[in-house]
């Protein structure tokens, strides 16, 4: 028996992007599919979206950017990151689009040119000319999910910065913006989070109509007894003061299940069950209410458990504990469900 097993569920991919397209309607939507699809896979993702209606990638590097062309021949595939010397070269081979942030725009390779309206990070204060490789203008907000007032201010300032340029293609929202803030919709939402059926807000993704694509199932590897006084896992955190009944599922740090989800809820054979005591590098520990046997199933994300919920235990975001689950084979078993 695998010791975990990560269902991808594309169904549920496909109708997160069918939400979204609905809410930005003549908008066109950019699935972002960097950090390998947020943990997802990014192919399989890349390859349902666009089947859906997305209408172009996103990703970090050229190195991802690479991985996608073989795949995905005349789609096209925006780096957002920052691109050296012999990347710019791989980029024009591969007919990539680059996001530029200074005035250095590269010749003979489409080029996005990013204007800092208040991220304070990449980006050219304002545009003073665009040079024919320059097809798009966008900008990146700060505080989408948390402060539209200060979303909206960086909206105007990109209107204002952008205004004589119209006939590029302009660009500023990601998943909160697209859901939440209709000013910012421009020509192209740049969507990530919200594909992969996951708030940007941090609530139950079920209150912007998505549903979580991720799905992470394990079982218990050993049920026993604590007799009061008696402890598990390092450090002696969880220390019985009655006899309990505790349950070892075979999922630790070195899966992605971190270390500071201690306290956080999981599902023992379909009930809600609390994670006690230290999350080792290979194991938890969940406390029992009787005796269950060895191999009931346990979920620890999707069926009604949270990636939201974990997050707020581990004082994170949701974006970084998909990021963090462990995909490879020598770690758990990856199901793909394409219906
Ligand atoms: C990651 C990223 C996005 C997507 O953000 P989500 O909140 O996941 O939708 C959009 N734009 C840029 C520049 C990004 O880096």
């Amino acid at each position: 028996m695998h010791r975990s097993e990560i269902t991808i569920d594309l169904g549920a991919l496909r109708r997160n992007v069918r939400r979204l397209r609905a809410v930005l309607g003549r908008t066109a939507l950019w699935a972002v599919v960097k950090g390998d699809g947020y943990g997802h896979g990014a192919i399989d993702v890349a390859g349902a979206a666009l089947g859906e209606g997305a209408q172009a990638l996103c990703v970090a590097t050229v190195g991802e950017a690479l991985l996608l062309r073989r795949e995905f021949p005349g789609v096209r595939i925006l780096v957002m990151g920052p691109s050296s010397g012999r990347e710019i070269a791989q980029a024009r081979d591969a007919d990539l689009d680059l996001t530029v942030t200074d005035e250095a725009v590269p010749e003979g390779v489409r080029v996005h040119l990013k204007i800092d309206t208040g991220m304070g990070r990449w980006g050219l204060p304002e545009i003073s000319a665009s040079p024919a490789e320059v097809v798009g203008l966008m900008s990146h907000l700060a505080t989408a999910d948390s402060d539209p007032d200060f979303a909206r201010a960086q909206v105007e300032r990109f209107t204002a910065a952008t205004e004589d340029f119209s006939h590029l293609i302009r660009h500023v929202a990601n998943s909160a913006a697209a859901l939440r803030l209709p000013e910012s919709h421009f020509d192209a939402a740049r969507c990530g989070i919200a594909l992969y059926g996951l708030s940007p807000f941090g609530e139950d993704p079920a209150a912007d109509g998505l549903e979580p694509v991720l799905r992470w199932d394990s079982h218990l590897a050993q049920v026993r007894r604590l007799e009061p006084g008696e402890s598990t896992g390092y450090g002696r955190r969880f220390l019985a003061e009655q006899a309990t009944w505790i349950g070892i599922v075979p999922v630790g740090y070195s899966d992605g299940f971190r270390r500071d989800m201690t306290g956080t809820e999981v599902r023992v054979g379909g009930e809600p069950r609390r994670v006690v005591g230290t999350v080792s590098m290979d194991a938890l520990a969940v406390e029992l209410d009787r005796e269950l046997p060895v191999g009931t199933p346990v979920t620890l994300v999707g069926h009604g458990v949270l990636v939201e919920h974990h997050a707020r235990v581990a004082e994170t975001i949701n974006y970084e504990l998909v990021c963090g689950i462990e995909t490879s084979p020598s770690r758990a078993r990856r199901v793909v469900l394409d219906a």
